[in-house]
C-alpha cells in the first residue's frame, strides 16, 4: 500500500467509526488554511531587536518549577519566552531563533497554529518536510490524519491549537536531540501559559518524554492522564505511527474521544 492508499483506508475506517458514534466526519479542503499560512508567515517575518534596555526577566510558573533549563542571560537576543505577553509577540521574538543547531537547516520556524484559549492543545514532536516548507504544523501526511481525527470529533483545526516540542525541522526527520528539546521547551511552555488549554494531547514518544521524562513509552502510557505543571495531559500515538501501524487506530480513536470528553465535558 502506498501512503495515499493507507490514508484512504484510514479515512474509510474513521468513517465507519463515525457511524458508530463519532458523529460528523467530513474532510473538506481547509478554507482557512491559506489565511493561516499567510498570518504565520507575516508573524514569522524577522523583526529588529527592540531598542534600548532589554526588558527585565519575569519569572513564570514554569520557570519557577525549573522547567526552563536556561537562565535569562542565556536567552540572547530573543530574551526569555516568559517576557512575551502574547502568542504573536512570542512568535515574532523567536521566529529567527538560533538557540540550537536546527536553525541552520530550517526553511521556516514552525511556531504552531490554532485558536486562542483552546480546549485542546495537540503537541507533536517537530516539523517534517511539508511543515518546514509551509511554516505550519501537521500539514503533511501525518497532519492529514490528525486533521481527520479532529474532524471526526466534530471539530475543525481552527477549534484547537496544534504545536510541536521543537519548532524547526530536524534533518532527515530524525528525532530531536535532548539539547534541541531543552532549547525549545521554554517556548512551548510559554505557549501553554498563554493558551491555557483544558487538556494537552501528547502525540507520541518525543513530546511524552519531554513533558514526563520518567514515562516508559507511548505504548504503555497512552490513555493515562498525567499532570504537567498546572495542566492535564493525555498521551496517545503520533499520527505518523498510525500510518505505519493502522491497527493502533482504534486505540488512538478511543484516546481522541477521551480527550474530547475531558476537554468539553461531553461525548463527541
Ligand atoms: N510530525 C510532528 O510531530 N509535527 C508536525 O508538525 C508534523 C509531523
Amino acid at each position: 500500500m502506498d501512503a495515499q492508499e493507507i490514508l484512504k483506508a484510514l479515512e474509510a475506517r474513521l468513517a465507519r467509526l463515525a457511524q458508530d458514534g463519532a458523529g460528523f466526519l467530513n474532510v473538506p479542503p481547509d478554507p482557512a488554511a491559506a489565511a493561516l499560512v499567510e498570518s504565520a508567515r507575516r508573524a514569522a517575518a524577522p523583526t529588529a531587536p527592540a531598542a534600548g534596555q532589554p526588558r527585565p526577566y519575569r519569572s513564570s510558573p514554569a520557570a519557577e518549577a525549573g522547567f526552563s533549563l536556561l537562565g535569562p542571560e542565556e536567552h540572547g537576543a530573543q530574551g526569555h519566552p516568559s517576557q512575551c505577553d502574547s502568542l504573536e509577540a512570542l512568535h515574532r521574538a523567536f521566529a529567527g531563533c538560533t538557540r540550537c543547531g536546527l536553525a541552520g537547516s530550517r526553511t521556516n520556524f514552525v511556531f504552531g497554529v490554532g485558536r486562542a484559549r483552546p480546549k485542546l492543545l495537540f503537541v507533536g514532536e517537530g516539523p517534517g518536510h511539508d511543515e518546514d516548507l509551509q511554516g505550519l504544523p501537521f500539514v503533511g501526511r501525518a497532519g492529514q490524519l490528525l486533521t481527520l481525527g479532529i474532524q471526526a470529533l466534530g471539530l475543525a483545526r481552527e477549534d484547537v491549537y496544534i504545536g510541536n516540542v521543537v519548532k524547526c525541522r530536524p534533518p532527515n526527520n530524525r528525532n530531536p536531540e535532548p539539547a534541541e528539546v531543552a532549547a525549545c521547551l521554554p517556548i512551548l511552555n510559554r505557549q501553554m501559559e498563554l493558551l491555557d488549554p483544558a487538556l494537552i494531547v501528547v502525540l507520541g514518544n518525543v513530546p511524552l518524554k519531554a513533558l514526563k521524562p520518567t514515562a516508559r513509552g507511548i505504548t504503555s502510557e497512552r490513555g493515562r492522564v498525567f499532570e504537567f505543571l498546572r495542566w492535564r495531559a493525555l498521551p496517545t500515538y503520533h499520527p505518523a505511527y498510525l500510518l505505519r501501524n493502522p491497527n493502533a487506530l482504534d486505540e488512538w480513536w478511543a484516546d481522541m474521544r477521551q480527550a474530547f470528553r475531558m476537554a468539553y465535558g461531553a461525548d463527541p
